[in-house]
């Protein structure tokens, strides 16, 4: 019987651990436009995020494959972020010295563009604040959940993975 990979005993991948399953994008390609990539290390039975891409870009040979993004012919369109039932796609785009992190988000209340927002990384641990440049709705989502995009320092880039909304009712 094979080993459990750390990542399924801790609950969380860790940047290290996911690019040794999937080629990270070059420094050029995140500063070119924003590009998709699947934190999906486990071979399970799912390919809506194959399935939505208008361009192709996600391989998978079959549905128990993973899928791996050409990042090269990735638009930054965000279906498989709006789609994926995991919650595992992201988009990254460096911008300067910030980074857009593309995330879905499924908690209350969404937040709105300009938003400031707390950054929590992996763990759900806070590791600073950033400002919400983009909001796709639920309602106008492919998929059951609506998709933030926050800017972060870029050293954050690969660390944070959601965010705390100010003003929900443990903020009050
Ligand atoms: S962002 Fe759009 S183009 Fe890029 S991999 Fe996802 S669905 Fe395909
Ligand atoms: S839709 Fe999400 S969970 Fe399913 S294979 Fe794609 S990335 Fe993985």
């Amino acid at each position: 019987m094979s080993e459990i990979p750390e990542y399924l005993k801790k609950g969380y991948i860790t940047p290290e651990e996911l690019f040794k399953i999937i080629p990270k994008p070059s420094d050029e390609r995140l500063r070119a436009r924003p590009v998709a990539v699947p934190e999906c290390p486990q071979e399970i039975p799912c390919a809506p995020c194959r399935e939505v891409c208008p361009t192709g870009a996600i391989s998978m040979p079959t549905p128990n494959d993973l899928p791996i993004v050409d990042y090269e012919k990735c638009v930054g369109c965000s279906l498989c972020v709006q789609i994926c039932p995991g919650l595992a796609f992201f988009m990254v785009h460096y911008v300067g010295d910030k980074a857009r992190i593309t995330m879905p988000y499924e908690l209350l209340p969404v937040p709105e563009r300009g938003d400031e927002v707390v950054l929590l990384n992996r763990v759900g641990e806070p590791v600073g604040k950033g400002k919400v440049t983009l909001v796709i709705p639920r309602e106008k989502s492919m998929g059951d959940t609506a998709v933030v995009t926050v800017e972060v320092p870029i050293e954050l880039a690969w660390e944070v993975r959601t965010i705390h909304v100010l003003g929900g009712e443990e903020d009050d």
